[in-house]
């Protein structure tokens, strides 16, 4: 296959963006504004998948924790401090980058979210607890459980996001630390008559707090699972 094709079929249906804002709300975290036409078609607040080209052989997927259709505008809320090529893109923007986006299907979709919602995630599921927060069905009072590499950072974080009801744990390499995140959301599902669950994040931390969950007596009947990255692995998208 010639080197054009090549390039070609790699940048099908991706669209050109700008980056017009960056604000750092402290140094693992950053808010990002982008001007494209692909989010013309992106519904707001939806949890829409965005793919970014982040160099010239990765994608890497966010949530806009906005989106506004008309301006095509999205804002987006990035974790910084990883190892990989996603937080070195995200590390060096600047306002007037440019970018390749892609949007595609909704990876939580909010509508389907029918009831009170204990969400449980790490600093990559911020946007889309926030997501949660401001969709239709907000009013419901979400419990939002967080494990985080640094709990101060991640606290300052999830303040400014205005995510009331949220618990934050510090995370361990040993996951110790799910251990308290258990009973703390099992707490938070008690009153709940038919709680709805959502685990992001990081995939093994998802499989270990079920197992406990499961193990104190939790019989999940909605249940979302969508795993944001897997230790040791680098993201396939
Ligand atoms: C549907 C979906 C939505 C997402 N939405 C967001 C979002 O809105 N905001 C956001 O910040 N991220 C989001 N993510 C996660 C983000 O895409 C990945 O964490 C990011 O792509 C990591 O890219 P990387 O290239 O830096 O690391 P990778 O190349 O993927 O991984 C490099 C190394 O870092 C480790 N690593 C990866 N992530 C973490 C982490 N969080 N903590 C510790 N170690 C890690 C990996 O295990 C690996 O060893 C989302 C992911 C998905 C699938």
């Amino acid at each position: 296959m010639s080197y054009s094709l090549t390039r070609y079929l790699r940048n099908r249906h991706f669209e050109r963006a700008v980056i017009t804002d960056v604000c750092d709300i402290n140094q693992n975290f950053r808010f990002v504004s982008i001007h494209s036409d692909a989010f013309r078609t992106c519904p707001e607040s939806r949890g829409h998948k965005v793919h970014f080209r982040v160099n010239d052989i990765n994608l890497r997927t966010y949530i806009p924790i906005r989106c506004n259709p008309c301006l095509a505008v999205a804002d987006f809320l990035l974790f910084l401090p990883r190892n990989g090529p996603g937080s070195s893109w995200a590390t060096s923007l600047a306002k007037g980058d440019v970018c390749q986006v892609r949007v595609s299907k909704p990876s939580l979709n909010v509508t389907q979210v029918k009831g009170r919602t204990v969400f449980f995630g790490d600093e990559t599921s911020i946007a889309s607890a926030m997501t949660l927060s401001q969709s239709a069905y907000a009013a419901y009072e979400h419990t939002y459980v967080f494990e985080a590499s640094s709990l101060p950072l991640a606290e300052q974080m999830i303040r400014h996001a205005g995510l009331v009801n949220s618990i934050v744990v510090q995370k361990r390499i040993d996951r110790a630390h799910l251990s308290e995140v258990a009973p703390l959301s099992f707490a938070s599902s008690r009153d709940l008559t038919l709680p709805n669950w959502i685990f992001t994040g990081c995939k093994q931390s998802i499989r270990r707090l079920q197992q406990q969950l499961v193990h104190d007596g939790i019989r999940f009947t909605e249940m979302i699972v969508k795993p944001y990255w897997t230790e040791g692995e680098a993201a396939s998208a």
